[in-house]
């Protein structure tokens, strides 16, 4: 079957093949609440959504809510997702960079469970999350999340957060800087961090308050979920092994469009919009949605021009249709990008 036939067969929720599901203790919930309407994804900056699924599952995508004061905000925080969180929702962890990870340790409060890699599930252990609410992964496990839904997970790579141009404009061209080793990326990364003082009073605070003693980003991962309406793929970091994603066929897929992108271990040479529309054509999704190209961290990353990137993913993938969301908003995922009533 050529790439093009396949491209709107949905995955069913139970492979029957593939790795084996990993069952983790909870109330499946598909008997309890049947599916009375449908997934909805709602974003809340940087790399933070919440999904939805039609059985009333939630699954959140990272959990950085809790931002720097002086950012602008969405309004929602870890109170109020907490509110409505339960011990059978679950929480999705991209890497263990505070601008994902910090919030899960609170949310977990309401009993809902992590997954995440073993440097975050380590980092949550320590902030006192019960061991029982920890998934760790690091790439080929399928984890049950309900009766109707399962995620699988892949190995994914952090952005080049070391470049000496970490936070490009999406149409800028970037060369160079190929090669390079861990200890010189270290070296740069030293230099970067000791100009964050710079950033102000509110900054410091923030990073004070939101640094959890992880180790580097602990190894990103990307996420497919799959419900049973559709699959939805979740980047929350501009670096990918292209083997892997060119491999996925996602309904709806969310990439990340900030930093120095990152393929296969190097920097791409040339811009942030081409390499997000080189992934788009790599996934063929339905429906593309973008992550953390707000300005999440005053004075350290503005906010992405998305305009390059929607033109370069209309040539690439000119099928996929592009969201866009506000703070606080969201659609129905597998219907299209109008916002939800
Ligand atoms: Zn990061």
């Amino acid at each position: 079957m050529g790439f093009a036939a396949r491209r709107h067969v949905r995955a069913a929720p139970v492979a029957l093949t593939g790795p084996p599901v990993v069952e983790v203790p909870g109330r499946p919930r598909l008997a309890t609440f049947p599916r009375v309407t449908t997934a909805t994804l709602d974003w809340y900056g940087c790399a933070t959504f919440r999904l939805r699924t039609a059985e009333g599952l939630t699954v959140m995508l990272d959990a950085y809510l809790d931002r720097v004061p002086t950012a602008a905000q969405s309004g929602v925080g870890v109170a109020e997702v907490g509110a409505e969180l339960g011990p059978q929702d679950w929480i999705l962890v991209g890497h263990a960079h505070f601008d994902h990870l910090y919030g899960a340790e609170r949310l977990a409060a309401t009993g809902a469970r992590i997954v995440g890699s073993y440097e975050s599930v380590r980092v949550m252990a320590a902030w006192g999350v019960p061991e029982e609410q920890l998934v760790p992964v690091s790439g080929g496990e399928r984890v049950r999340l309900d009766a109707a839904t399962t995620v699988r997970v892949l190995p994914g790579l952090h952005s080049c957060v070391w470049s000496r141009v970490p936070f490009p404009d999406a149409d800028q061209v970037c060369l160079g800087e190929a090669g390079g080793t861990w200890q010189e990326h270290q070296e740069q990364l030293r230099a970067m961090f000791a100009g964050l003082p710079d950033l102000g009073p509110e900054v410091a605070a923030h990073l004070q308050a939101a640094s959890q003693g992880e180790r580097g980003d602990g190894g990103a991962l990307v996420y497919v979920v799959e419900t049973s309406e559709g699959s939805l793929l979740v980047q929350d970091t501009a670096g990918a092994w292209s083997g892997l994603l060119a491999s996925e066929s996602p309904d709806v897929a969310i990439l990340a469009a900030a930093g120095r992108a990152n393929r296969d271990g190097e920097p791409v040479q040339g811009t942030l919009a081409g390499f997000v529309a080189e992934e788009a054509g790599w996934l063929r999704p339905q429906r593309l949605v973008l992550s953390h190209h707000d300005a999440w961290l005053p004075g350290f990353a503005g906010a992405v021009d998305v305009g390059p990137i929607r033109e370069a993913v209309a040539a690439a993938a000119p099928d996929t249709e592009f969201c866009e969301l506000e703070y606080a908003s969201g659609f129905r995922l597998f219907d299209g990008c109008a916002p939800r009533s």
